[in-house]
């Protein structure tokens, strides 16, 4: 049953009081009180459960008018709907009773009718008004709600025509693996920081018109055209970092839209900023980037690129390099990744990180996988022939791979048709957003697990890593990303996310790699938080075959 609704009826008179709460009743559940003290302690002690007050203006102890300059100054209650009684012909005492806050009044003798519809229509308006406000501004930060956000910008925008405007976004990197460390509160806590902080800069007068928050960690701003600038954006980051309650480092990326074509829908103002943000979230050392229009020369390129893959796979223009693993306790080799590379006649060397996305877009990407685990399973195969003691391979595993029938079949039918033990081909797969959501992956992997092939989570701590997802999945190895490992060991005393890290994912019984260490002081501080395996420039790069063999004799 729906609750009823409650109502507060002051007045020092009780037959007046019976009456009203008769009318009323059905309704409403009515509360009396005697006088305006009563009322008002009755207020204080049912919070705002109480939807509507009717009022009677001559009370002793606290009369109408004393009870009106009260709430008045608490801010609280200060969209409760207030209805004063006042006899017939008291037109000033309507008058100030108005002024001083009441909300509407009804006469004395009572008629029923007009009371119950008086009282359900101020209800209905401040409950439409609550809600108005719900829609408007974000409950936990107190930020406008991307809804509000984009209503209020583009009036800014239109009305505005001699001013220049930009688009702001960004989110926080590991969120999800900051809410699961530090707890939802202080996820939360953050939040409310990271808001307090947009609406000092907006009162300070630094350029910024308007802030909201999209989604979870997702904020908006817009902001007048080179006001921000990234020495400002760094100086807020810096201060988020040094004033979360858990000392963590905060890595935020930001991601500019110049406002030129101001009939463009705002939403889609802020997804090119967030696509400029994205772009960056790959290389920790910059903080800020702007939404470049030139999407035409990037859609050419892609295009060229496109055109040339599969003539690129039947003349073996892609080559399979290594990078060699190794172990931590004893420094010995433990294994490699399987890393491909695109020489091309015309187009020269192109990088894997821009070719593998379009590949990813394509759906090329299943075909070039397979051709490099096969590349891969062939030469595992060479060096065996020739005797050299070799070590598992590792080869990366696209998404969309994952969601192919019968995954685990194939490459086992690969391994077995190079007579390979299973052992030796290790798969990385890269976690991402859709994971979490996708039952079909989860089962893939368990399956290729259940088989006996050596998983490997890639690029964990890159974005929408969680540890949540660890305990969903069957997993041997997890790579932490060297954006992340970097990232959180730039500042010594505050690497708590990457120690927990590695701490809860040793406590689930799964081995860590760390990826991408460049430096020795890098190495010594992972080795000291107990990684397994290593990986990177300061131990190796990516190399030939024929280099890579080397190593296999060398042991
Ligand atoms: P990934 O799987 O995370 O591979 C590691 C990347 O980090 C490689 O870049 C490697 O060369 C680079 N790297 C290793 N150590 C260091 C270091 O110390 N410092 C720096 N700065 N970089 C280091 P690469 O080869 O350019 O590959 C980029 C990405 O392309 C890979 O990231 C992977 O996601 C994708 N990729 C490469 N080969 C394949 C493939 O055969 N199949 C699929 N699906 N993706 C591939
Ligand atoms: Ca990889
Ligand atoms: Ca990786």
């Amino acid at each position: 049953m729906k609750r009823k609704r409650s109502i507060l009826v002051v007045d020092d008179n009780a037959m007046n009081r019976e009456l009203l709460s008769e009318i009323l009743s059905d309704e409403y559940s009515v509360i009396e009180a005697e006088n305006g003290e009563e009322a008002y302690r009755l207020l204080e002690e049912y919070q705002n459960k109480i939807s509507l007050v009717l009022l009677d203006l001559v009370m002793p102890v606290l009369d109408g008018y004393g009870f009106l300059d009260r709430i008045k100054k608490d801010r609280r209650l200060a969209t409760l709907p207030i209805i004063v009684m006042t006899g017939k012909g008291a037109d000033d005492e309507e008058v100030r009773a108005l002024d001083r806050g009441a909300t509407d009044f009804v006469h004395k003798p009572y008629n029923a009718q007009v009371i119950r519809r008086r009282v359900a229509s101020l209800i209905r308006l401040r409950e439409t008004a609550s809600y108005i406000d719900q829609y408007q501004y974000d409950r936990l930060t107190g930020l406008c709600t991307k809804e509000y956000f984009c209503e209020l910008a583009e009036e800014m925008i239109t009305g505005h025509p001699e001013k220049e405007y930009d688009i702001i976004c960004f989110d926080i990197e590991n969120f999800k693996l900051y809410n699961d460390i530090y707890g939802a509160e202080a996820g939360d806590r953050l939040l409310v920081l990271i808001a307090d902080k947009m609406r000092t800069g907006r009162e300070n007068n630094s350029g910024i018109v308007l802030n909201g928050r999209k989604i979870a960690d997702r904020f908006i701003s817009l902001v007048e055209r080179g006001r921000v600038n990234e020495d400002m954006i760094r100086r807020s980051v810096d201060y988020i970092c040094r004033e979360n309650d858990t000392g963590s480092v905060v890595r935020i990326a930001f991601g500019a839209y110049q406002i030129e074509d101001r009939s463009i829908p705002v939403e889609k103002m802020i997804d090119r900023a967030l696509m400029a943000a994205s772009r960056i979230k790959k290389d920790y050392q910059k903080v800020y980037a702007v939404y470049d229009d030139d999407v035409r020369t990037h859609m050419l390129r892609e295009r060229a690129i496109s055109q040339e893959m599969e003539h690129s796979v039947e003349t073996e223009c892609f080559e399979v390099y290594f990078q060699p693993k190794f172990r931590f306790d004893n420094g010995r080799l433990a294994g490699a990744e399987a890393l491909v590379r695109w020489e091309h006649p015309k187009l020269g060397i192109i990088s894997p990180a821009e070719f593998i996305q379009i590949f990813e877009k394509n759906g090329f990407i299943s075909r070039l996988d397979k051709y490099v685990w096969t590349r891969t399973c062939k030469q595992i195969r060479e060096w065996k022939d020739r005797g050299l003691k070799i070590v598992p391979v590792s080869v990366n595993v696209s998404r969309a791979n994952l969601y192919q029938e019968d995954l685990a079949g194939r490459i086992e039918e690969l391994v077995a048709g190079f007579e390979l033990d299973k052992s030796l081909l290790h798969l990385e797969i890269t976690e991402s957003y859709y994971m979490e959501n996708s039952g079909k992956v989860l089962t893939s992997v368990e399956k290729l697990w259940n088989n006996g092939f050596v998983i490997e989570l890639d690029d964990f701590g890159n974005g929408y890593s969680s540890l949540h997802m660890l305990s969903r999945m069957k997993l041997d190895f997890v790579k932490l990303d060297r954006q992340f490992i970097a990232c959180q060991l730039e500042d010594r005393d505050k690497n708590g996310i990457l120690k927990y890290t590695i701490e809860i994912v040793h406590n689930m019984g799964i081995g860590v790699i760390a990826e991408g260490v460049e430096t020795r002081e890098q190495a010594e501080m992972l080795k000291s938080m107990g990684c397994d395996l290593v990986q990177g420039y300061y131990y190796g790069k990516p190399m030939p075959a024929v280099e890579f063999e080397k190593l296999l004799t060398g042991r």
